[in-house]
Protein backbone atom coordinates (compact mmCIF):
# COMPACT_ATOMS: atom_id res chain seq x y z
CA UNK A 1 0.00 0.00 0.00
CA UNK A 2 1.52 3.31 -0.73
CA UNK A 3 1.88 6.21 1.01
CA UNK A 4 -1.14 8.39 -0.13
CA UNK A 5 -3.54 5.63 0.44
CA UNK A 6 -2.15 5.11 4.07
CA UNK A 7 -3.28 8.90 4.25
CA UNK A 8 -6.50 8.44 2.95
CA UNK A 9 -7.51 5.73 4.78
CA UNK A 10 -6.44 7.93 8.11
CA UNK A 11 -8.47 10.65 6.57
CA UNK A 12 -11.57 8.29 6.35
CA UNK A 13 -10.86 6.83 10.25
CA UNK A 14 -10.16 10.32 11.75
CA UNK A 15 -13.63 11.83 9.78
CA UNK A 16 -16.34 9.41 9.56
CA UNK A 17 -14.64 5.81 11.22
CA UNK A 18 -13.71 7.44 15.01
CA UNK A 19 -17.53 8.83 15.28
CA UNK A 20 -18.96 4.83 15.35
CA UNK A 21 -16.24 3.63 17.46
CA UNK A 22 -17.99 2.21 20.33
CA UNK A 23 -20.67 0.45 17.84
CA UNK A 24 -17.19 -0.82 15.84
CA UNK A 25 -16.24 -2.00 19.28
CA UNK A 26 -19.15 -3.85 19.96
CA UNK A 27 -19.13 -5.39 16.56
CA UNK A 28 -15.78 -6.45 16.94
CA UNK A 29 -16.55 -8.21 20.23
CA UNK A 30 -19.13 -10.02 18.53
CA UNK A 31 -16.32 -10.88 16.01
CA UNK A 32 -14.29 -12.74 18.62
CA UNK A 33 -17.44 -14.53 19.89
CA UNK A 34 -17.88 -16.07 15.94
CA UNK A 35 -13.76 -16.71 15.75
CA UNK A 36 -14.13 -18.51 19.11
CA UNK A 37 -17.36 -20.29 18.20
CA UNK A 38 -15.89 -21.57 14.70
CA UNK A 39 -12.65 -22.95 16.23
CA UNK A 40 -14.75 -24.54 19.44
CA UNK A 41 -16.85 -26.80 16.49
CA UNK A 42 -13.69 -27.56 15.03
CA UNK A 43 -11.95 -28.92 17.74
CA UNK A 44 -15.01 -30.65 19.66
CA UNK A 45 -14.93 -33.12 16.50
CA UNK A 46 -12.10 -34.14 18.49
CA UNK A 47 -13.38 -35.46 21.75
CA UNK A 48 -16.89 -36.15 19.97
CA UNK A 49 -14.91 -38.86 17.85
CA UNK A 50 -12.82 -39.84 20.38
CA UNK A 51 -15.13 -40.02 23.59
CA UNK A 52 -18.46 -41.35 21.66
CA UNK A 53 -17.24 -43.68 18.51
CA UNK A 54 -13.92 -44.75 19.85
CA UNK A 55 -14.62 -44.88 23.41
CA UNK A 56 -18.51 -45.34 23.34
CA UNK A 57 -18.67 -42.98 26.78
CA UNK A 58 -23.07 -42.92 27.43
CA UNK A 59 -23.02 -39.20 28.78
CA UNK A 60 -20.61 -37.47 26.39
CA UNK A 61 -22.73 -39.06 24.24
CA UNK A 62 -24.89 -36.34 25.06
CA UNK A 63 -23.31 -33.61 26.22
CA UNK A 64 -21.02 -33.50 23.17
CA UNK A 65 -23.78 -32.62 20.63
CA UNK A 66 -25.33 -30.19 22.87
CA UNK A 67 -22.41 -28.32 23.29
CA UNK A 68 -22.06 -28.29 19.24
CA UNK A 69 -25.03 -26.89 19.07
CA UNK A 70 -24.09 -24.21 21.69
CA UNK A 71 -21.70 -23.16 19.26
CA UNK A 72 -23.10 -23.06 16.59
CA UNK A 73 -26.15 -21.11 18.18
CA UNK A 74 -23.43 -18.77 19.31
CA UNK A 75 -21.44 -18.54 15.80
CA UNK A 76 -24.95 -17.70 14.47
CA UNK A 77 -26.12 -14.86 16.54
CA UNK A 78 -22.50 -13.39 17.03
CA UNK A 79 -22.34 -13.02 13.35
CA UNK A 80 -25.92 -11.68 12.55
CA UNK A 81 -24.78 -9.36 15.77
CA UNK A 82 -21.75 -8.01 14.51
CA UNK A 83 -23.20 -7.52 10.81
CA UNK A 84 -26.53 -5.85 12.34
CA UNK A 85 -24.70 -3.26 14.01
CA UNK A 86 -21.86 -2.57 11.17
CA UNK A 87 -25.26 -2.36 8.92
CA UNK A 88 -25.93 0.51 10.65
CA UNK A 89 -22.61 2.12 11.21
CA UNK A 90 -21.97 1.57 7.14
CA UNK A 91 -25.57 3.65 6.54
CA UNK A 92 -24.85 6.24 9.20
CA UNK A 93 -21.40 6.76 7.54
CA UNK A 94 -22.93 6.56 4.17
CA UNK A 95 -25.41 9.46 5.30
CA UNK A 96 -22.18 11.40 6.87
CA UNK A 97 -20.24 11.18 3.46
CA UNK A 98 -23.59 12.21 1.31
CA UNK A 99 -24.23 15.34 4.09
CA UNK A 100 -20.44 16.27 3.52
CA UNK A 101 -20.60 16.02 -0.42
CA UNK A 102 -23.89 17.54 -0.82
CA UNK A 103 -22.79 20.57 1.39
CA UNK A 104 -19.73 20.97 -0.80
CA UNK A 105 -21.51 20.74 -3.86
CA UNK A 106 -24.10 23.42 -3.17
CA UNK A 107 -21.93 25.67 -2.39
CA UNK A 108 -19.32 25.54 -4.89
CA UNK A 109 -18.49 27.66 -7.79
CA UNK A 110 -20.44 27.73 -10.82
CA UNK A 111 -17.58 27.29 -12.71
CA UNK A 112 -17.17 23.74 -11.32
CA UNK A 113 -21.11 22.68 -12.06
CA UNK A 114 -20.74 24.02 -15.61
CA UNK A 115 -17.82 22.06 -16.21
CA UNK A 116 -19.15 18.54 -15.14
CA UNK A 117 -21.74 16.54 -17.24
CA UNK A 118 -24.70 15.82 -14.50
CA UNK A 119 -25.71 12.28 -15.30
CA UNK A 120 -22.21 11.19 -15.28
CA UNK A 121 -20.96 12.27 -12.41
CA UNK A 122 -24.07 11.78 -10.20
CA UNK A 123 -23.46 8.00 -11.40
CA UNK A 124 -20.46 7.72 -11.01
CA UNK A 125 -20.61 9.32 -7.04
CA UNK A 126 -23.49 7.28 -5.84
CA UNK A 127 -20.98 4.60 -6.44
CA UNK A 128 -18.23 5.36 -5.22
CA UNK A 129 -19.76 6.78 -2.08
CA UNK A 130 -21.02 2.91 -1.87
CA UNK A 131 -17.79 1.53 -2.18
CA UNK A 132 -16.09 4.03 0.41
CA UNK A 133 -18.16 2.90 2.86
CA UNK A 134 -17.51 -0.37 2.05
CA UNK A 135 -13.81 -0.16 2.50
CA UNK A 136 -14.60 1.83 6.13
CA UNK A 137 -16.97 -0.96 7.39
CA UNK A 138 -17.28 -4.29 5.70
CA UNK A 139 -13.40 -4.34 4.83
CA UNK A 140 -13.01 -3.14 8.79
CA UNK A 141 -15.28 -5.76 10.21
CA UNK A 142 -14.07 -8.44 7.92
CA UNK A 143 -10.79 -8.13 8.73
CA UNK A 144 -11.06 -8.55 12.33
CA UNK A 145 -13.98 -11.62 11.77
CA UNK A 146 -11.81 -13.40 9.43
CA UNK A 147 -7.87 -12.63 11.05
CA UNK A 148 -9.30 -14.14 14.37
CA UNK A 149 -11.35 -17.28 13.37
CA UNK A 150 -8.05 -17.81 11.35
CA UNK A 151 -6.12 -17.55 14.18
CA UNK A 152 -8.29 -19.73 16.42
CA UNK A 153 -8.71 -22.36 13.68
CA UNK A 154 -4.93 -22.32 13.01
CA UNK A 155 -4.81 -22.94 16.70
CA UNK A 156 -6.77 -26.15 16.78
CA UNK A 157 -4.78 -27.03 13.51
CA UNK A 158 -1.53 -26.82 15.12
CA UNK A 159 -3.25 -28.32 18.59
CA UNK A 160 -4.03 -31.51 16.66
CA UNK A 161 -1.23 -32.09 14.69
CA UNK A 162 1.97 -29.37 13.82
CA UNK A 163 3.06 -31.39 11.06
CA UNK A 164 -0.14 -31.59 9.06
CA UNK A 165 -0.63 -27.48 10.10
CA UNK A 166 2.38 -26.88 8.54
CA UNK A 167 2.08 -28.92 4.97
CA UNK A 168 -1.34 -27.24 4.90
CA UNK A 169 0.38 -23.92 5.65
CA UNK A 170 2.64 -24.00 2.71
CA UNK A 171 -0.58 -24.69 0.38
CA UNK A 172 -2.29 -21.47 1.89
CA UNK A 173 -0.09 -18.54 0.12
CA UNK A 174 -0.66 -20.89 -3.29
CA UNK A 175 -4.76 -20.26 -2.80
CA UNK A 176 -3.48 -16.17 -2.18
CA UNK A 177 -1.57 -15.95 -5.34
CA UNK A 178 -4.42 -16.98 -7.21
CA UNK A 179 -6.95 -14.94 -5.77
CA UNK A 180 -4.67 -11.44 -5.90
CA UNK A 181 -3.92 -12.00 -9.56
CA UNK A 182 -8.37 -12.02 -9.96
CA UNK A 183 -8.36 -9.36 -7.50
CA UNK A 184 -6.37 -6.87 -10.05
CA UNK A 185 -8.23 -8.35 -13.27
CA UNK A 186 -11.52 -7.25 -10.69
CA UNK A 187 -10.58 -4.20 -10.14
CA UNK A 188 -10.10 -3.60 -13.58
CA UNK A 189 -12.92 -4.76 -14.28
CA UNK A 190 -15.12 -2.65 -12.17
CA UNK A 191 -14.21 0.51 -12.93
CA UNK A 192 -14.90 -0.23 -16.46
CA UNK A 193 -18.31 -1.35 -15.78
CA UNK A 194 -18.88 1.57 -13.94
CA UNK A 195 -17.75 3.80 -16.52
CA UNK A 196 -20.03 2.17 -19.13
CA UNK A 197 -22.96 2.43 -16.54
CA UNK A 198 -21.98 5.97 -16.25
CA UNK A 199 -22.10 6.37 -19.79
CA UNK A 200 -25.55 4.76 -20.06
CA UNK A 201 -27.24 6.93 -17.29
CA UNK A 202 -25.76 9.47 -19.01
CA UNK A 203 -27.42 8.78 -22.32
CA UNK A 204 -30.87 7.77 -20.19
CA UNK A 205 -30.97 11.72 -19.29
CA UNK A 206 -29.55 12.80 -22.51
CA UNK A 207 -33.27 11.04 -23.42
CA UNK A 208 -35.23 12.40 -21.26
CA UNK A 209 -34.24 15.97 -21.45
CA UNK A 210 -34.06 15.91 -25.85
CA UNK A 211 -36.98 13.81 -26.33
CA UNK A 212 -38.65 16.78 -28.46
CA UNK A 213 -35.41 17.34 -30.52
CA UNK A 214 -35.33 13.24 -30.81
CA UNK A 215 -38.87 13.56 -31.99
CA UNK A 216 -38.58 16.65 -34.34
CA UNK A 217 -35.23 15.00 -36.12
CA UNK A 218 -37.09 11.54 -36.41
CA UNK A 219 -33.84 10.18 -34.68
CA UNK A 220 -35.40 7.63 -32.54
CA UNK A 221 -33.86 4.75 -34.69
CA UNK A 222 -30.69 6.48 -34.11
CA UNK A 223 -31.15 6.69 -30.72
CA UNK A 224 -32.44 3.16 -30.43
CA UNK A 225 -29.19 1.61 -32.15
CA UNK A 226 -27.02 3.74 -29.83
CA UNK A 227 -28.72 3.23 -26.99
CA UNK A 228 -28.72 -0.59 -27.96
CA UNK A 229 -25.43 -0.16 -28.89
CA UNK A 230 -24.23 0.89 -24.68
CA UNK A 231 -26.76 -1.69 -23.59
CA UNK A 232 -24.72 -4.02 -25.35
CA UNK A 233 -21.28 -2.75 -23.71
CA UNK A 234 -22.94 -2.89 -20.47
CA UNK A 235 -23.91 -6.56 -20.64
CA UNK A 236 -20.98 -7.86 -21.68
CA UNK A 237 -18.90 -5.38 -19.60
CA UNK A 238 -21.22 -6.57 -16.43
CA UNK A 239 -20.50 -10.71 -18.06
CA UNK A 240 -17.00 -10.18 -17.68
CA UNK A 241 -16.81 -8.71 -14.43
CA UNK A 242 -18.75 -11.56 -12.91
CA UNK A 243 -16.98 -13.88 -14.65
CA UNK A 244 -13.78 -12.86 -13.72
CA UNK A 245 -15.14 -13.31 -9.67
CA UNK A 246 -16.82 -16.54 -10.38
CA UNK A 247 -13.79 -18.01 -12.08
CA UNK A 248 -11.95 -18.17 -8.69
CA UNK A 249 -14.61 -20.72 -8.14
CA UNK A 250 -12.98 -23.49 -9.87
CA UNK A 251 -9.54 -22.57 -9.55
CA UNK A 252 -10.03 -22.56 -5.74
CA UNK A 253 -12.23 -26.03 -5.92
CA UNK A 254 -9.63 -27.88 -7.66
CA UNK A 255 -6.78 -26.25 -5.10
CA UNK A 256 -9.07 -27.19 -2.09
CA UNK A 257 -9.81 -31.12 -3.78
CA UNK A 258 -5.54 -31.42 -4.29
CA UNK A 259 -4.80 -29.42 -0.40
CA UNK A 260 -7.12 -32.06 0.93
CA UNK A 261 -6.05 -35.04 -0.94
CA UNK A 262 -2.41 -34.40 -0.11
CA UNK A 263 -3.08 -34.19 3.29
CA UNK A 264 -5.30 -37.63 3.74
CA UNK A 265 -2.25 -39.35 1.56
CA UNK A 266 0.01 -37.44 4.26
CA UNK A 267 -2.09 -38.21 7.42
CA UNK A 268 -2.12 -41.88 6.11
CA UNK A 269 1.68 -42.10 6.39
CA UNK A 270 1.63 -40.31 9.88
CA UNK A 271 -1.29 -42.62 11.41
CA UNK A 272 0.44 -45.70 9.81
CA UNK A 273 3.37 -44.35 12.06
CA UNK A 274 1.21 -43.31 14.96
CA UNK A 275 1.77 -40.43 15.07
CA UNK A 276 -1.89 -39.31 14.49
CA UNK A 277 -5.29 -40.05 15.85
CA UNK A 278 -8.27 -40.65 13.31
CA UNK A 279 -10.10 -38.30 16.08
CA UNK A 280 -7.14 -35.55 16.02
CA UNK A 281 -7.28 -36.38 11.95
CA UNK A 282 -10.92 -35.28 11.93
CA UNK A 283 -10.75 -32.32 13.81
CA UNK A 284 -7.80 -31.07 12.15
CA UNK A 285 -9.69 -31.84 8.28
CA UNK A 286 -12.90 -29.81 10.36
CA UNK A 287 -10.66 -26.33 11.46
CA UNK A 288 -8.96 -26.41 8.24
CA UNK A 289 -11.97 -26.72 5.96
CA UNK A 290 -13.90 -23.98 7.67
CA UNK A 291 -10.50 -21.65 8.24
CA UNK A 292 -11.12 -21.87 4.14
CA UNK A 293 -13.89 -19.29 4.22
CA UNK A 294 -11.86 -16.24 6.44
CA UNK A 295 -8.50 -16.98 3.75
CA UNK A 296 -10.58 -16.79 1.17
CA UNK A 297 -12.24 -13.49 2.48
CA UNK A 298 -8.76 -12.35 3.16
CA UNK A 299 -7.17 -12.87 -0.19
CA UNK A 300 -10.07 -11.38 -1.36
CA UNK A 301 -9.85 -8.01 0.98
CA UNK A 302 -7.54 -6.08 -1.10
CA UNK A 303 -10.59 -6.11 -4.10
CA UNK A 304 -12.66 -4.09 -1.17
CA UNK A 305 -9.86 -1.73 -0.13
CA UNK A 306 -8.65 -0.80 -3.56
CA UNK A 307 -12.15 -0.71 -4.58
CA UNK A 308 -12.68 1.68 -1.91
CA UNK A 309 -9.32 3.61 -1.55
CA UNK A 310 -9.90 4.58 -5.61
CA UNK A 311 -13.55 5.77 -4.88
CA UNK A 312 -12.13 7.99 -1.85
CA UNK A 313 -9.71 9.63 -4.32
CA UNK A 314 -12.89 10.66 -6.08
CA UNK A 315 -15.02 11.33 -3.83
CA UNK A 316 -12.68 13.00 -0.88
CA UNK A 317 -11.68 15.56 -2.97
CA UNK A 318 -15.62 16.79 -3.85
CA UNK A 319 -15.69 16.96 -0.20
CA UNK A 320 -12.71 19.11 0.18
CA UNK A 321 -13.23 21.53 -3.20
CA UNK A 322 -12.41 25.01 -1.62
CA UNK A 323 -14.39 27.48 -3.53
CA UNK A 324 -12.88 29.86 -5.56
CA UNK A 325 -15.53 32.65 -4.78
CA UNK A 326 -15.29 33.07 -1.14
CA UNK A 327 -15.12 35.97 1.43
CA UNK A 328 -12.08 37.05 2.68
CA UNK A 329 -11.80 36.82 6.31
CA UNK A 330 -13.63 39.12 8.25
CA UNK A 331 -15.20 41.41 4.80
CA UNK A 332 -17.73 43.47 6.59
CA UNK A 333 -21.33 43.80 4.75
CA UNK A 334 -22.03 45.68 1.60
CA UNK A 335 -24.51 48.55 2.67
CA UNK A 336 -26.47 49.34 -0.58
CA UNK A 337 -28.11 53.05 -1.20
CA UNK A 338 -29.24 53.92 -4.34
CA UNK A 339 -27.45 51.20 -5.97
CA UNK A 340 -25.30 52.58 -8.49
CA UNK A 341 -23.50 49.59 -9.95
CA UNK A 342 -20.14 50.38 -11.81
CA UNK A 343 -17.42 48.26 -13.87
CA UNK A 344 -14.53 49.88 -14.24
CA UNK A 345 -11.96 48.11 -16.71
CA UNK A 346 -13.47 44.43 -16.45
CA UNK A 347 -11.87 41.74 -17.83
CA UNK A 348 -12.87 38.29 -17.99
CA UNK A 349 -12.46 34.79 -19.38
CA UNK A 350 -14.61 31.71 -18.06
CA UNK A 351 -11.57 29.41 -18.44
CA UNK A 352 -8.21 30.90 -17.19
CA UNK A 353 -6.01 28.45 -19.78
CA UNK A 354 -8.12 29.36 -22.62
CA UNK A 355 -7.53 32.84 -24.33
CA UNK A 356 -11.04 33.50 -25.53
CA UNK A 357 -12.33 36.69 -23.28
CA UNK A 358 -16.02 36.80 -22.83
CA UNK A 359 -15.81 40.42 -21.69
CA UNK A 360 -12.62 42.89 -22.45
CA UNK A 361 -12.34 46.45 -20.93
CA UNK A 362 -15.74 47.06 -19.92
CA UNK A 363 -16.92 50.37 -18.20
CA UNK A 364 -20.35 50.29 -17.42
CA UNK A 365 -22.19 52.85 -14.98
CA UNK A 366 -25.32 51.74 -13.93
CA UNK A 367 -27.08 54.23 -12.21
CA UNK A 368 -28.61 54.01 -9.03
CA UNK A 369 -32.37 53.45 -8.91
CA UNK A 370 -32.96 53.20 -12.41
CA UNK A 371 -32.87 50.79 -15.58
CA UNK A 372 -29.68 49.94 -17.56
CA UNK A 373 -30.31 47.69 -20.62
CA UNK A 374 -28.31 45.93 -22.43
CA UNK A 375 -28.36 44.85 -25.95
CA UNK A 376 -26.56 42.85 -28.56
CA UNK A 377 -26.54 39.99 -30.59
CA UNK A 378 -26.68 36.36 -28.55
CA UNK A 379 -23.53 35.37 -27.51
CA UNK A 380 -22.21 39.07 -27.33
CA UNK A 381 -21.40 38.98 -23.29
CA UNK A 382 -24.73 39.94 -22.10
CA UNK A 383 -25.18 37.54 -19.38
CA UNK A 384 -21.95 36.80 -18.71
CA UNK A 385 -21.98 40.98 -17.06
CA UNK A 386 -24.94 39.56 -15.23
CA UNK A 387 -23.33 36.40 -14.11
CA UNK A 388 -20.32 39.02 -12.74
CA UNK A 389 -22.29 40.85 -10.35
CA UNK A 390 -23.93 38.48 -7.69
CA UNK A 391 -20.36 36.87 -8.49
CA UNK A 392 -21.43 33.96 -9.88
CA UNK A 393 -18.02 34.14 -11.49
CA UNK A 394 -15.20 36.77 -10.61
CA UNK A 395 -13.45 38.88 -13.20
CA UNK A 396 -10.32 38.08 -14.46
CA UNK A 397 -9.64 42.03 -13.98
CA UNK A 398 -10.65 45.67 -13.12
CA UNK A 399 -13.55 46.26 -10.33
CA UNK A 400 -16.91 46.23 -10.00
CA UNK A 401 -18.62 48.41 -6.97
CA UNK A 402 -21.42 48.89 -5.98
CA UNK A 403 -22.08 52.49 -4.41
CA UNK A 404 -18.46 52.80 -4.59
CA UNK A 405 -17.72 49.97 -2.70
CA UNK A 406 -16.17 46.41 -4.59
CA UNK A 407 -17.93 43.98 -4.26
CA UNK A 408 -14.76 41.73 -3.77
CA UNK A 409 -14.15 43.56 -0.41
CA UNK A 410 -17.19 42.79 1.32
CA UNK A 411 -18.86 39.35 1.87
CA UNK A 412 -20.90 37.53 -0.43
CA UNK A 413 -23.62 36.53 1.95
CA UNK A 414 -24.87 40.78 2.18
CA UNK A 415 -23.95 41.11 -1.95
CA UNK A 416 -26.67 38.45 -2.97
CA UNK A 417 -28.80 39.34 -0.30
CA UNK A 418 -29.14 42.69 -2.21
CA UNK A 419 -29.75 41.12 -5.65
CA UNK A 420 -32.21 39.10 -6.89
CA UNK A 421 -32.04 37.21 -10.23
CA UNK A 422 -35.33 36.98 -12.53
CA UNK A 423 -33.77 34.19 -15.10
CA UNK A 424 -35.09 33.85 -18.60
CA UNK A 425 -35.94 30.29 -18.20
CA UNK A 426 -37.37 30.09 -14.75
CA UNK A 427 -36.52 26.65 -13.06
CA UNK A 428 -39.45 25.72 -10.50
CA UNK A 429 -38.52 23.19 -8.31
CA UNK A 430 -40.68 19.95 -7.31
CA UNK A 431 -42.83 21.63 -5.08
CA UNK A 432 -45.91 23.69 -4.40
CA UNK A 433 -46.37 26.98 -6.03
CA UNK A 434 -46.80 28.93 -2.43
CA UNK A 435 -43.42 27.40 -1.59
CA UNK A 436 -41.98 27.70 -5.24
CA UNK A 437 -42.95 31.48 -4.79
CA UNK A 438 -41.56 31.71 -0.96
CA UNK A 439 -38.35 30.30 -2.14
CA UNK A 440 -37.07 33.79 -1.88
CA UNK A 441 -37.55 34.45 1.13
CA UNK A 442 -38.25 30.99 3.45
CA UNK A 443 -39.91 32.93 6.52
CA UNK A 444 -42.56 34.77 4.27
CA UNK A 445 -45.60 35.02 5.81
CA UNK A 446 -48.65 33.96 3.87
CA UNK A 447 -50.25 37.65 2.87
CA UNK A 448 -46.58 38.71 1.78
CA UNK A 449 -46.52 35.70 -0.59
CA UNK A 450 -49.87 36.41 -1.47
CA UNK A 451 -49.02 40.52 -1.98
CA UNK A 452 -46.24 38.93 -4.30
CA UNK A 453 -48.11 37.20 -6.25
CA UNK A 454 -50.93 39.15 -6.89
CA UNK A 455 -48.57 42.42 -8.02
CA UNK A 456 -46.96 40.12 -10.38
CA UNK A 457 -50.57 38.50 -12.03
CA UNK A 458 -49.34 35.45 -10.48
CA UNK A 459 -52.45 35.03 -8.30
CA UNK A 460 -54.78 35.28 -10.97
CA UNK A 461 -54.07 32.08 -12.21
CA UNK A 462 -53.02 30.15 -9.47
CA UNK A 463 -56.45 30.42 -8.16
CA UNK A 464 -57.31 28.41 -11.27
CA UNK A 465 -54.94 25.62 -10.19
CA UNK A 466 -57.02 22.67 -9.02
CA UNK A 467 -54.89 22.79 -5.36
CA UNK A 468 -54.34 26.87 -6.04
CA UNK A 469 -51.17 27.79 -3.84
CA UNK A 470 -50.87 24.29 -2.68
CA UNK A 471 -50.86 22.84 -6.19
CA UNK A 472 -47.75 21.01 -6.81
CA UNK A 473 -45.65 21.92 -9.80
CA UNK A 474 -42.47 21.00 -11.41
CA UNK A 475 -41.31 17.53 -12.53
CA UNK A 476 -44.18 16.04 -10.54
CA UNK A 477 -47.06 18.38 -10.78
CA UNK A 478 -48.78 20.54 -12.91
CA UNK A 479 -47.24 22.01 -15.89
CA UNK A 480 -46.61 25.90 -16.51
CA UNK A 481 -47.01 27.89 -19.40
CA UNK A 482 -43.85 29.91 -19.93
CA UNK A 483 -45.49 33.01 -19.20
CA UNK A 484 -47.37 31.59 -15.58
CA UNK A 485 -43.69 30.59 -15.07
CA UNK A 486 -42.69 34.21 -15.53
CA UNK A 487 -44.58 35.74 -13.48
CA UNK A 488 -43.84 33.34 -10.63
CA UNK A 489 -40.19 34.54 -11.26
CA UNK A 490 -41.53 37.91 -10.70
CA UNK A 491 -43.19 37.23 -7.82
CA UNK A 492 -40.22 35.43 -6.03
CA UNK A 493 -38.41 38.94 -7.07
CA UNK A 494 -40.90 41.12 -5.56
CA UNK A 495 -40.97 38.90 -2.27
CA UNK A 496 -37.01 39.32 -1.83
CA UNK A 497 -37.12 43.37 -2.09
CA UNK A 498 -33.64 43.72 -3.21
CA UNK A 499 -32.44 46.45 -4.17
CA UNK A 500 -31.00 45.68 -7.32
CA UNK A 501 -32.87 43.37 -9.79
CA UNK A 502 -30.93 41.11 -12.65
CA UNK A 503 -33.22 40.29 -15.17
CA UNK A 504 -32.81 38.29 -18.10
CA UNK A 505 -35.70 38.95 -20.25
CA UNK A 506 -37.49 36.22 -21.53
CA UNK A 507 -37.40 36.02 -25.52
CA UNK A 508 -40.15 33.90 -26.00
CA UNK A 509 -42.93 35.66 -27.41
CA UNK A 510 -46.67 35.42 -25.52
CA UNK A 511 -49.62 36.43 -26.40
CA UNK A 512 -50.38 40.21 -25.61
CA UNK A 513 -52.66 40.08 -22.73
CA UNK A 514 -49.63 38.31 -20.97
CA UNK A 515 -47.02 40.44 -22.34
CA UNK A 516 -48.48 43.50 -21.47
CA UNK A 517 -49.27 41.94 -17.67
CA UNK A 518 -45.43 40.68 -17.66
CA UNK A 519 -44.41 44.29 -18.98
CA UNK A 520 -46.22 45.80 -16.20
CA UNK A 521 -45.12 43.14 -13.02
CA UNK A 522 -41.70 43.75 -14.41
CA UNK A 523 -42.64 48.02 -14.76
CA UNK A 524 -43.99 47.40 -10.88
CA UNK A 525 -40.75 44.86 -9.64
CA UNK A 526 -37.90 47.33 -10.80
CA UNK A 527 -39.60 50.68 -9.70
CA UNK A 528 -37.03 52.74 -7.85
CA UNK A 529 -34.67 50.30 -7.81
CA UNK A 530 -31.20 49.93 -9.74
CA UNK A 531 -32.45 47.23 -12.53
CA UNK A 532 -29.82 45.60 -15.19
CA UNK A 533 -32.19 43.95 -18.21
CA UNK A 534 -31.03 41.54 -21.23
CA UNK A 535 -33.79 43.64 -23.20
CA UNK A 536 -35.35 41.65 -26.21
CA UNK A 537 -38.33 43.88 -26.27
CA UNK A 538 -38.73 47.55 -27.22
CA UNK A 539 -41.25 48.00 -24.77
CA UNK A 540 -38.46 47.89 -22.01
CA UNK A 541 -35.98 49.34 -23.88
CA UNK A 542 -38.00 52.59 -24.02
CA UNK A 543 -38.04 52.10 -20.33
CA UNK A 544 -34.38 52.20 -20.13
CA UNK A 545 -32.82 55.14 -18.18
CA UNK A 546 -29.69 54.01 -20.05
CA UNK A 547 -28.76 51.38 -22.85
CA UNK A 548 -25.55 49.38 -23.11
CA UNK A 549 -24.35 47.92 -26.65
CA UNK A 550 -22.60 44.64 -26.40
CA UNK A 551 -20.52 43.24 -29.02
CA UNK A 552 -17.92 40.52 -28.81
CA UNK A 553 -16.79 40.77 -25.18
CA UNK A 554 -16.95 45.03 -25.70
CA UNK A 555 -19.11 47.77 -25.10
CA UNK A 556 -19.26 49.60 -28.24
CA UNK A 557 -21.58 52.61 -27.28
CA UNK A 558 -24.33 53.57 -24.65
CA UNK A 559 -26.87 56.57 -24.54
CA UNK A 560 -30.71 56.25 -24.48
CA UNK A 561 -33.00 54.72 -27.60
CA UNK A 562 -33.25 57.61 -29.77
CA UNK A 563 -29.35 58.87 -29.40
CA UNK A 564 -28.09 55.26 -30.16
CA UNK A 565 -30.71 55.41 -32.85
CA UNK A 566 -28.82 58.06 -34.46
CA UNK A 567 -25.17 57.57 -33.37
CA UNK A 568 -24.69 53.68 -33.50
CA UNK A 569 -24.74 51.45 -36.88
CA UNK A 570 -24.70 48.74 -34.58
CA UNK A 571 -27.60 49.47 -32.43
CA UNK A 572 -29.37 50.11 -35.65
CA UNK A 573 -28.99 46.90 -37.25
CA UNK A 574 -30.02 45.76 -33.87
CA UNK A 575 -32.91 47.55 -34.00
CA UNK A 576 -34.13 46.75 -37.69
CA UNK A 577 -33.59 42.88 -36.94
CA UNK A 578 -34.56 42.22 -33.26
CA UNK A 579 -36.50 44.77 -31.80
CA UNK A 580 -38.91 46.26 -34.53
CA UNK A 581 -40.29 42.67 -34.20
CA UNK A 582 -41.00 42.29 -30.96
P1 LIG B 1 -25.16 36.63 -24.38
O1 LIG B 1 -25.79 36.64 -23.03
O2 LIG B 1 -24.91 38.01 -24.90
O3 LIG B 1 -25.89 35.80 -25.35
P2 LIG B 1 -23.02 35.26 -23.01
O4 LIG B 1 -22.61 36.24 -21.99
O5 LIG B 1 -23.86 34.14 -22.59
O6 LIG B 1 -23.70 35.99 -24.25
O7 LIG B 1 -21.73 34.63 -23.70
C1 LIG B 1 -20.58 35.39 -24.05
C2 LIG B 1 -19.49 34.41 -24.48
O8 LIG B 1 -19.06 33.63 -23.39
C3 LIG B 1 -19.94 33.44 -25.55
O9 LIG B 1 -18.90 33.29 -26.46
C4 LIG B 1 -20.19 32.16 -24.79
O10 LIG B 1 -19.89 31.06 -25.61
C5 LIG B 1 -19.21 32.26 -23.65
N1 LIG B 1 -19.75 31.59 -22.42
C6 LIG B 1 -20.93 31.85 -21.82
N2 LIG B 1 -21.09 31.08 -20.71
C7 LIG B 1 -19.99 30.32 -20.62
C8 LIG B 1 -19.54 29.32 -19.70
N3 LIG B 1 -20.27 28.96 -18.65
N4 LIG B 1 -18.34 28.74 -19.94
C9 LIG B 1 -17.60 29.10 -21.00
N5 LIG B 1 -17.95 30.02 -21.89
C10 LIG B 1 -19.13 30.63 -21.72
Amino acid sequence: MIKDDFKIIKRLYKDYTVKHLKKIIIAILFSILVAGSTSAIAYLLDPAIEKIFINQDPTLMYIIPFIIVIAFFTKGISLYLAKVIMIRVSQELKADVQKDMMKSLISTDTKFIDGIHTGKFISNLTLDVTLLVNLVSTALLNIFKDTLSLIGLMTVMFFQNWKLSLVAIIMIPLATVVARTLGKRITKATRETMDTSALFTKRLVEIFKNHRIIKSFQTEKFEHNRSSADIKNLKEKAIKMTEIFTRNTPIMETLTGIMIAALIFYSGTLIKNDELEINNFFSFLAAMMLAYQPVRSLAGLNISINQGISAAKRVLPIIDRDSEIKDKVGSPNLIVNKGTIEFKNVNFHYHSEDNKVALKSANILMEGGKMTALVGLSGAGKSTILNLIPRFYDRSDGDISIDGQSIYEFNLFSLRKNISLVSQDTTLFDDTVKNNIKYAKLDASEDEILESAKNSFAHEFIEKLPNKYETLIGENGVRLSGGEKQRISIARAMLKKSPIILLDEATSSLDSETESKIQTAIKDLTKDKTSVVIAHRLSTILNANKIFVVDSGKILEHGTHDELLSSSETYKNFYNKQLRRN
